[in-house]
C-alpha cells in the first residue's frame, strides 16, 4: 500500500530525513512515535507531497508519488492527511466543509455530494452537526469533521499527524475512538501521535523514529514491551 525507500530530506544543511525506510500493508494501522524534531511531520509531509523528499521513492499502492506526471490534486484524493490543527473553513458549514472537495475537485454534483457527506458524517458521530459552523463545535468535533473530510474522498491511505495534541484532555478519547473505529471498517491509516496508550492498543506496528532515522519497528508489544534499543528505551521511560 505505500512503501517508503531510503528517503532523505534536508532543508539547507539540515538533514532531516536520513534515509528512513518504511511499509505499510493495506488495511493496517502504523504509529510513529519519536521525540520532537527527529522528522515525524516531514515525513508525512513528503508522504502527500508538501514537501519534495531530497532523494529516496515514496510508492503508493505501487505509483511514485514524486513522478513528474503524478497531479498534486489525484495525489491527495488517494493520500488523506489530518493535522492537529483543524483547517476547516470557518465561513462553511459542517457539510459544506466536507463537501467542498468532492464537489470542486471529484466534480461531483452537490446532492450526491451531500449524501456521501452525511455517510461520513455518520461514521465519526457527527451527523447531528451538518448544519452547524465549525466555530459552534468543540475541538473535538472539529477534529471529527476533519476526519469526516477526509475519509468523504475515499482515499487509499489517511495520514495522521498527532490529531488529538491540540485538543482539551476531554475531547481526545472522542477523536481516538473514531480513529480505532475507522481501522476496523479496514482503512489504512499512519498516525504520528504522543498518545502511547492508543499506539500500543490501536496498532498493528509502531515505528520509533530519533534523528532523521527509523531507529525500530515492531508489534506494539515488541516496541513497548522488549524494546531492542538503548535510544527505543530512553524515550519510552522518559514519558514515565
Ligand atoms: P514534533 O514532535 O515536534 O512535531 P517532528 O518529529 O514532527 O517534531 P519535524 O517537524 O519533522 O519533527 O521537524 C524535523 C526537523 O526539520 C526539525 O529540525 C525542524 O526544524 C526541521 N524543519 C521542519 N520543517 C522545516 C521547514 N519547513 N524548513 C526548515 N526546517 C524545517
Ligand atoms: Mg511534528
Amino acid at each position: 500500500m505505500l512503501d517508503i525507500n531510503d528517503l532523505h530530506k534536508t532543508y539547507g544543511d539540515n538533514h532531516v530525513l536520513k534515509g528512513v525506510s518504511l511499509s505499510v500493508r493495506k488495511g493496517e494501522l502504523v504509529s510513529i512515535i519519536g521525540p520532537s524534531g527527529s522528522g515525524k511531520s516531514t515525513l508525512l509531509r513528503c508522504c502527500n507531497r508538501m514537501e519534495h523528499a531530497s532523494s529516496g521513492q515514496i510508492l503508493v499502492e505501487g505509483q511514485d508519488i514524486n513522478a513528474a506526471d503524478a497531479k498534486l490534486d489525484k495525489l491527495r484524493q488517494r493520500i488523506g492527511m489530518v493535522f492537529q490543527a483543524f483547517n476547516l473553513y470557518p465561513h462553511l458549514s459542517v457539510r459544506d466543509n466536507v463537501t467542498l472537495a468532492l464537489r470542486k475537485v471529484k466534480k461531483i454534483p452537490r446532492a450526491q455530494a451531500n449524501e456521501i457527506a452525511e455517510r461520513a458524517l455518520t461514521r465519526v458521530g457527527m451527523a447531528h452537526k451538518a448544519d452547524a459552523y465549525p466555530g459552534q463545535l468543540s475541538g473535538g468535533q472539529q477534529q471529527r469533521v476533519g476526519i469526516a473530510r477526509s475519509i468523504a474522498l475515499e482515499p487509499a491511505i489517511i495520514l495522521f499527524d498527532e490529531p488529538t495534541s491540540a485538543l482539551d484532555p476531554e475531547m481526545v478519547d472522542g477523536v481516538l475512538q473514531v480513529m480505532r473505529e475507522l481501522r476496523e471498517t479496514g482503512i489504512t491509516m499512519v498516525v504520528v501521535t504522543h498518545e502511547m496508550a492508543f499506539a500500543r492498543a490501536a496498532s498493528d506496528s509502531v515505528v520509533f523514529m530519533d534523528g532523521g532515522v527509523v531507529v525500530e519497528a515492531g508489534t506494539p508489544d515488541e516496541l513497548f514491551g522488549a524494546p531492542k534499543h538503548a535510544r527505543t528505551t530512553a524515550f519510552l521511560s522518559r514519558l514515565g
